[in-house]
């Protein structure tokens, strides 16, 4: 039974992560007139209302992607992230978060394809209908094909794609023990189908679960080298973005910060990520918050 809703938590500091690096990874796969495919395993509902009441209560929009837009208009932010804050500040105006198919479809070009998996009952439905919404400011929509079941088992069934440039992002709930466990397997599957793809595994920092985080980023990584271990070096980065520090409280366990890993990492990714995630800090957390990004070797 899935019970988590991102219009509770969209456009907090975990999407700001999550989206600020999605937006870097298509800027640079959009460098190329060449065309791509995104698999987006864990899509949610697409697009977000700002005064939904439920992420009203919750408060993270106001902690998040608001404080940071009224950060911009005081300390100017740096140049990688400026495709994100551009054009999530286009929602904003219109009283909306956009979500990661959201994103992938504004920044995507007619020969690019999307695929987005989602299994919620609900939330299929509002992706549904969130996607087929035209956007009029663009006269370009890459292809989209949209999958009611588990993004675990549209990456078993649809890799590799025809089109072998692209990325895989992995966005998964984590409810439940599995969500710990499946992006092992799916991801080392994918890597050796699927050689070149850009993989990106979102995940939360929270106390209780740091040891399963642990042993989940280990064995991803330690899959995709097993997979790609014939075809030279391929750089893998973790990049977190930490709000608060990391401190015990078994009575209300908390999301403290996120990270991103990122499989094949785009050329100088890493580099605008050490650019971006000081500045986040700033923005949002100056006095608790940190933030990490490094190399696997
Ligand atoms: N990626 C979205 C974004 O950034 O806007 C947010 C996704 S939300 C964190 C996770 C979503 O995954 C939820 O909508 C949940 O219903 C869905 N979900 C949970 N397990 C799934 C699975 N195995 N396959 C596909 N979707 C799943």
């Amino acid at each position: 039974m899935l019970s988590y809703r991102h219009a509770f938590h969209a456009g907090n500091h975990a999407d700001i992560l999550k989206h600020s690096c999605l937006t870097l990874i298509l800027s640079s796969l959009l460098k190329k007139d060449k065309a791509f495919t995104v698999f987006d395993t864990h899509g949610g509902g697409g697009l977000y209302q700002l005064d939904y009441q439920g992420l009203v209560h919750t408060g993270e929009a106001e902690k998040g992607i608001l404080k940071l837009l009224e950060h911009i208009s005081q300390v100017e932010p740096p140049q990688s992230l400026t495709t994100y804050l551009e054009l999530v500040k286009k929602y904003v105006t219109q009283g909306m978060y956009p979500g990661s198919p959201e994103i992938s479809k504004a920044m995507m070009r007619q020969q690019d394809k999307l695929f987005v998996a989602e299994l919620h009952n609900t939330e299929i439905e509002i992706l549904r209908g969130n996607l087929s919404i035209l956007d009029k400011r663009k006269n370009q929509t890459p292809s989209i094909s949209i999958h009611h079941e588990s993004g675990f088992s549209l990456l078993k069934s649809c890799l590799p794609p025809l089109v072998k440039r692209g990325l895989i992002l992995m966005d998964p709930s984590y409810e439940t023990d599995s969500d710990y466990e499946q992006p092992i397997r799916a991801l080392s599957q994918a890597a050796k189908k699927w050689e070149t793809a850009i993989i990106a595994l979102w995940y939360p920092l929270l106390i209780h679960r740091s040891q399963q985080l642990d042993n989940m980023l280990c064995q991803v990584a330690e899959g995709f080298s097993l997979a790609c271990r014939h075809n030279g070096d391929r750089k893998v980065i973790t990049a977190e973005l930490h709000i608060a520090p990391a401190t015990e409280d078994q009575a209300a366990p908390r999301l403290y910060g996120s990270g991103m890993m990122i499989l094949n990492c785009p050329y100088l990714l890493e580099e605008q990520l050490q650019e971006n995630l000081p500045y986040l800090v700033q923005a949002l957390a100056p006095s608790q918050g940190s933030w990490e990004a490094r190399e696997w070797s």
